[in-house]
């Protein structure tokens, strides 16, 4: 039995065994082989392994997300039975005596860029298809593992993730995370919460414990390896009384979010996904505050089409049956990477190509965004909240890229309800003219992850920096309280959906404060609801 510490994310115990998730090595070395028959059968038991892996997949996503959306899947494994492909990989092996990761590479090199150099738009695209495909090969080749094909509920560890793999994950499969790097203000970190499973950043893990028993102690920052049958016994006995717990909190569903004083709040929750719903709903949430609508980017190869979109907002409106339900346009870009975006590498990427920028500078990629949303407010209560705001002509940019959409659903006779426009007060630019963007939209939602990477110039990614990311700094709090003031003077509300929003530490503040809405991540709903129902402010 080992046990090892790092920092904690969310707590609670998980019991099970560790899946070491490793990334494909970004380098691949050029090595010398001598048997290039062996080494051509060993290309080719990876390549079946592959074919295997995309069949697995293709019926996974069939039955979660369609046909259509499936269908990626199978372009993959028709590719890598491609005999063009498998002649150049298997020619690099003979002709210059080397391995099978090299000639994959090289491969998979050469014939991306020659889709990406054809004119046809289609052939285009599927330049990262090509690098997809013998990504997962050398994977299968090093011995590299991904995640997305779990058969059993795992603690996930890993030196880091980034949301373009955390996204393909099977959550249902997920005990928790632990990881080397990654900050407490990182994405995975707030995938966790949302998940409302332990995890543990900073933790010095090792690729041996893969396929081990283990407990992952959120609650005391320890994970540990091979624990003895009295630490098990001891465990989970630490499990079920959270679990009992929870159940104690379960009672205060379906009551109000009211202080002793007689001060409501809005308490809804966050989510990245439809998958988070089911979360939303057992954990009673009055509506949803945020949806950070580029996961459903992430997760594709491609654009999402209107189409796509669409179902996707529409699922989210009619599940939450006439609740509010406030979607964040997307807002790619700094930690949040798709491929096919073409984003150029950058030296400050959280103050860089991001957000509203990228959507204000690609308008088409933003009206196809809008359209869905605008169709999709015909099925629910929807808002519309646009991130990373600097300024008030930003706003009317927006506003009228916004009406333009509308104009064109009049035209077609596509209905669309009564959406209410919002923005992120996330810069200290937009805080400190709150008096005026309140004049301009319905309301305001305080991201205080970036708001606090801003102010205090603190990169939220760089765990380094963690102890020095306070954001209980005065600063912040003097700031959430102008916005708020600012917001009531124009009539409008003001929330805060960044992470400081679920601190049960400042709870009370905020209801001093006059925070009309909280958004937290679902598992944090009851807590809140119960420290706000204990308050007599
Ligand atoms: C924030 O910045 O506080 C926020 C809610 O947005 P994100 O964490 O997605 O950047
Ligand atoms: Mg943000």
């Amino acid at each position: 039995m080992e046990t090892y510490s790092g920092k904690k994310i969310f707590s609670g115990v998980a019991i099970g065994r560790i899946f070491h998730y490793a990334k494909v090595e970004s380098i691949i070395s050029r090595k010398k082989i001598t048997d290039v028959a062996a080494e051509i059968q060993r290309y080719e038991q990876a390549k079946e392994k592959a074919i295997t892996q995309l069949k697995a997949l293709y019926e996974k996503a069939v039955k979660e997300v369609g046909e259509l959306n499936a269908q990626i899947f199978e372009v993959h494994s028709m590719m890598l039975g491609d005999d063009d492909y498998n002649d150049s990989v298997h020619n690099l092996i003979s002709s210059q005596s080397v391995n099978s990761e090299y000639a994959v590479a090289m491969t998979g090199d050469n014939f991306a860029d020659i889709f990406a150099n054809m004119d046809d738009e289609y052939f285009k695209a599927r330049a990262i298809d090509v690098k997809d495909i013998s990504e997962r090969v050398i994977g299968i080749l090093s011995g590299a593992k991904g995640a997305d094909n779990l058969s059993e509920p795992v603690i996930i560890v890993a030196d880091d993730l980034a949301p373009s793999e955390t996204v393909q994950m099977d959550k249902s499969k997920i005990l928790g995370f632990v990881t080397r790097l990654g900050s407490a203000n990182s994405h995975t970190a707030i995938l966790a919460r949302t998940m409302s499973i332990p995890a543990l950043i900073g933790v010095d893990i090792k690729s041996e414990w893969n396929g081990k028993m283990a407990i992952l102690d959120g609650v005391g920052g320890n994970i540990i390896i091979e624990p003895d049958e009295e630490t098990l016994r001891l465990y989970e006995g630490k499990k079920k009384s959270e679990e009992e717990q929870k159940e104690l909190l379960v009672q205060l569903i379906g009551k109000d979010t009211v202080s002793k004083s007689g001060h409501k709040i809005n308490l809804y929750a966050n989510i990245g996904n439809v998958t988070d719903l089911g979360a939303v709903l057992k954990n009673d949430a009055a509506g949803i505050g945020l949806f950070r609508s580029e996961f459903i980017y992430l997760e594709k190869e491609d654009f999402p089409t209107e189409e796509e979109q669409f179902k996707a907002y529409k699922q989210v409106a009619e599940t939450m049956s006439g609740k509010k339900v406030i979607i964040r346009t997307l807002d790619i870009g700094a930690d949040k990477q798709a491929e096919y975006f073409n984003l150029d590498k950058e030296d400050n990427p959280a103050m860089g190509y991001r957000a509203i920028r990228i959507c204000l500078t690609q308008p088409e990629i933003f009206k196809t965004q809008l359209r869905a949303i605008f169709r999709a407010s015909a099925f629910g209560t929807v808002s519309i909240m646009y991130p990373m705001i600097t300024s008030v002509e930003e706003v009317r940019e927006i506003k009228i890229i916004a009406d333009e959409v509308k104009a064109e659903l009049d035209n077609v006779g596509i209905p669309y309800g009564d959406v209410e426009q919002g923005i992120m007060i996330e810069t200290p630019a937009a805080v400190m003219i709150s008096d005026e963007l309140a004049k301009e939209v319905d309301f305001f939602s305080i991201g205080t992850n970036d708001l606090t990477q801003y102010t205090l110039a603190i990169d939220r990614q760089n765990s380094k920096l963690d102890r020095f990311y306070n954001a209980h700094h005065t600063a912040i709090l003097r700031m959430i309280k102008m916005v708020v003031d600012n917001a009531h003077k124009e009539g409008i509300w003001a929330g805060i959906c960044g992470e400081l929003g679920a601190d049960l530490e400042l709870t009370e503040e905020f209801l001093k404060m006059g925070v009309d809405e909280l958004s937290v991540s679902p598992g944090m709903i009851l807590p809140i609801r119960k420290a706000i129902r204990d308050s007599i402010n």
